[in-house]
């Protein structure tokens, strides 16, 4: 520990000209390779009289936070201290992992020792031999732990170095947030300091003293104000602030995607930035800061060569949007207006709303709070009169989200911006008094897609999608080789990423984009159990501007969670029949729930697979014309097993054959009973604006009743079951030179019903309906305006690499609808 001595005038000057401060955070801290890369930096990029401002290591506070509820729970409950117990060890191991990974010899075990006589006031607390009653004095270890640390590990490596334990020179009064005595405080450090210049200082961030001595904090992540606090109290011309980003970005990087860092910000801009919440200041970071000398650096200890951030006078730039920042939760505290000495006193009150304003009408004062102030609110309430408690509702639910930047009303971004939320309910929105910010108060939840839509539009990035593939199957594997394959041109239009794989087991899944270079072998090591119920309402979460489910499977249980997937915010893209053929009142609540929160959905491969049968129905539709019937063969499947169907074969063999190939729906009696047909005659029936449920379809089934229900292993093992009749089939259709084919039909009636059906017909050997390539479909359409002669659309209508083209031409439809701005 240092000791002290009166400094000279000129000692002090030379302080004040050379010195300058760093601050690095816990995350800067975490582990014995961080501990080594500060060193490093504070010996290259320092001065050799620099002080070295330290927070607690890694997650330190949170987990003495822990150990102190903890053992709470325990005096309350009267039960063990088993978890703080458990939680102080861990910290120990942590703590003294750190010592012997960084220190060796004599320097080691002094410090451990240090470690260890700590550890021993710690577990006499606990064991409630010891009486520490200040949280405050708990906390401090973090900070002190670092601070010996780091101040050990430079001396180790040669350099001269010692550390301070703030509490010894920084006095606070007491208050929500302590008032810096100043002067004292200044004259303490510079005793300490000031005779001493070629050693560097490291200095706990974080805490202060009482006049008494006793421990003091400076609010969570308050050493970004120790260090300016340092910094000032010295009169230094520079502070810098090292993190684990380079500089401050235009949005929270851990929420969006695509940030940019900032050459500069003002101070006006900072400060306000830091006010309104946002975690990489602490708003009283500013507070103490002669701005005429002073220089705020904020730069990455991660990577050192990065751009940095540098606060200071810039407020002659040009007006422009620079950072979006949102928090989640903020509460309302609603004020009679008319309470005079009320407002009077909120506003007087030393911790400013986030935003504030009057509604006339109701006569009330509302003032919008962060979540982490609601304990200075409520110290402030306990002190008031019952009455005027009573006058003051507090109201949650709420959100917020800001843009920031000084005379943020003169630039372009302010009017995106209010243009952007125009969608969003809101509950105020405002510029600040000072005109650095935009405000908005949102009456919903903040997810992270808001804030990614929002800052895609301010900064014109190219806009992202985050795909979810449901099934891996056949379509699956082919649609992601394909996207494969595809990637750069797709990625011109937008950013798309595949953010999860999904079987109907385990999904591999990952915010950041999933690396499809082998991919099986990625999905067999990390995929984990899931329930897509409770996936979907985390999707809103996602870093993306939009995201889209791809359901390549054939599940009922997917399709039942469209409308949920709607309603979180995800388009759709179906391969899977179940919801654009789901009986009338599913169906109708899939589409209502898509159309009342605008998403897209697109299911063109579910009939005809890749051919452009939806191209030309709609065109022909929306130039005018009506569809009177469509009929052919509309399974790909069948027209295989069909074509290829000769006396000389088992049906069954063609069945097998079929299957192998993934000509097959998973379990072919989908196939055999006809129900996929029906969903492809329900399916183009919807589309083009028939009215048709399951009951209309007249029905010819080829799936023996008594295989029906059976096991699919069962049923592929009993498959000859089927031949009898098949054999016969033919036959009794070669006997009036005809072939048998499996049609489907539908037409509008005059009185605008419509008849359907599916079956087996006879064809003439020499028809073209009999004389498709194996898997062709054909679509043969009479239209008010082909009515003498049908317009037929005909080409492979199942297989892997075709239906897996069709969902790219539904993802290509999707993107260009949604990479223009204004969709
Ligand atoms: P420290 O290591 O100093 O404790 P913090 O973790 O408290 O740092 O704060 C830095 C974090 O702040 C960053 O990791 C980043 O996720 C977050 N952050 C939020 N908004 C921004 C922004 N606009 N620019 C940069 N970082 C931001
Ligand atoms: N260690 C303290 C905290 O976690 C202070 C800081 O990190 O700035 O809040
Ligand atoms: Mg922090």
């Amino acid at each position: 520990m240092a000791s002290s001595t009166a400094p000279s005038a000129e000692q002090i000057q030379i302080v004040a000209d050379q010195v300058q401060v760093h601050k690095f955070g816990g995350s800067s801290l975490a582990d014995g390779f961080c501990y080594r890369r500060v060193a490093r930096i504070v010996t290259e990029y320092g001065g050799a009289s620099d002080l070295v401002v330290v927070s607690a290591a890694g997650d330190t506070t949170n987990r003495i936070l822990a150990i102190i509820d903890a053992h709470q729970q325990a005096q309350a409950t009267g039960d063990g201290t088993g978890i703080a117990q458990v939680l102080l060890n861990q910290l120990k191991k942590y703590q003294q992992g750190l010592i012997e990974d960084l220190l060796t010899g004599d320097r080691c075990a002094e410090i451990l020792a240090q470690s260890n006589h700590d550890f021993a006031r710690w577990q006499a607390w606990l064991d409630g031999k010891e009486i520490i009653e200040r949280r405050a004095e708990l906390l401090s270890y973090g900070e002190l732990w670092s601070a010996r640390l780091l101040s050990a590990l430079l001396q180790q490596q040669g350099f001269q170095a010692d550390y301070i334990d703030a509490r010894t020179f920084l006095t606070a009064d007491d208050a929500p947030e302590p008032h810096i005595r100043v002067d004292s405080s200044r004259r303490a450090l510079l005793e300490i300091i000031a005779p001493r210049a070629g050693t560097r200082f490291v200095v706990t961030g974080f805490i202060c003293a009482d006049p008494d001595g006793n421990s003091l904090i400076l609010g969570r992540n308050g050493s970004d104000y120790s260090a300016t606090l340092i910094g000032s109290l010295i009169d230094a011309k520079q502070v810098t602030i090292w993190k684990d980003v380079a500089g401050v970005y235009s949005a929270d990087p851990r929420k969006v995607k695509r940030v940019s860092s900032l050459a500069s910000l003002d101070w006006q801009e900072a400060e306000e930035l830091a006010r309104l919440g946002s975690p990489v200041l602490h708003p009283r970071t500013f507070q103490p800061v002669n701005r005429e000398r002073m220089v705020i650096a904020v730069r990455s200890s991660l990577k050192v060569e990065n751009q940095q951030t540098r606060i200071g006078q810039y407020s002659d730039a040009e007006p422009q949007g620079k950072v979006l920042t949102g928090l989640g939760e903020v509460v309302l505290f609603r004020v009679d207006m008319n309470n005079a000495h009320l407002v009077e006193q909120i506003e007087a009150l030393e911790l400013t709303p986030l935003i504030s304003w009057n509604e006339i009408p109701q006569q009330h004062a509302f003032y919008a709070y962060h979540q982490n102030h609601l304990d200075y609110m409520e110290r402030w309430l306990e002190q008031l009169e019952p009455a005027d408690r009573d006058a003051i509702t507090p109201l949650s639910g709420y959100s917020m989200i800001a843009l920031v930047g000084h005379r943020i009303k003169e630039c372009a971004h302010y009017q995106t911006f209010a243009e952007e939320l125009k969608t969003q309910t809101l509950r105020h929105f405002s510029v600040a008094p000072e005109q650095n910010s935009a405000v908005a108060i949102l009456e919903q939840k903040l997810d992270n897609g808001l804030l990614n839509r929002v800052h895609s539009q301010l900064f014109n990035y190219r806009r992202s999608l985050g795909v979810l593939v449901v099934g891996r199957g056949n379509i699956g594997s082919a649609w992601l080789a394909l996207f494969r394959r595809l990637r750069e041109r797709i990625n011109e239009q937008m950013d798309v990423r595949i953010i999860g794989i999904l079987n109907s087991k385990r999904m591999w899944f990952d915010y950041a984009g999933l690396e499809l270079t082998d991919w099986e072998q990625s999905f067999e090591q990390l995929a984990r159990p899931y329930e897509l119920s409770k996936l979907i309402p985390e999707l809103a979460n996602a870093p993306y501007d939009e995201l889209v489910m791809l359901d390549l499977t054939d599940a009922v249980a997917v399709a039942q969670l469209y409308p949920s997937f709607f309603a979180n915010g995800v388009h759709i893209i179906s391969a899977n029949k179940r919801g654009g053929s789901a009986e009338e009142g599913q169906y109708n609540e899939i589409r209502t729930i898509q159309h009342e929160y605008k998403r897209e959905w697109y299911y063109n491969t579910t009939v005809g697979a890749g051919l452009p049968l939806n191209y030309a129905l709609n065109d022909l539709r929306n130039s005018g014309d009506e569809i009177r019937s469509i009929s052919g063969i509309f399974s790909g499947t069948m027209s295989w097993l069909f074509e290829n169907f000769t006396p000389e074969v088992k049906f069954s063999d063609l069945v097998r054959d079929a299957k192998q190939r993934g000509l097959t729906e998973p379990d072919p009696r989908e196939d055999l009973s006809c129900q996929d047909i029906v969903r492809k005659m329900l399916i183009l029936a919807r589309e083009i604006g028939l009215k048709l449920d399951w009951q209309d379809i007249d029905v010819e089934s080829l799936l023996p009743e008594h295989l029906s229900e059976l096991p699919l292993d069962e049923f592929m093992q009993r498959l000859d079951e089927i031949d009898t009749d098949m054999a016969a089939l033919y036959e009794d259709a070669q006997r009036t030179g005809k072939v048998p084919r499996l049609l489907a039909s539908f037409a509008r009636q005059d009185d605008e019903s419509v008849r359907a059906r599916v079956g087996i017909e006879y064809i003439p050997e020499g028809d073209m309906l009999a004389n498709l390539i194996p898997g062709e479909n054909i679509f043969v359409i009479y239209t008010d305006w082909y009515h003498e002669m049908p317009l037929v659309i005909s080409g492979p209508g199942a297989g892997k690499e075709v239906t897996a083209g069709g969902v790219q031409s539904d993802l290509n439809q999707l993107l260009s609808r949604l990479s223009h701005k204004d969709s």
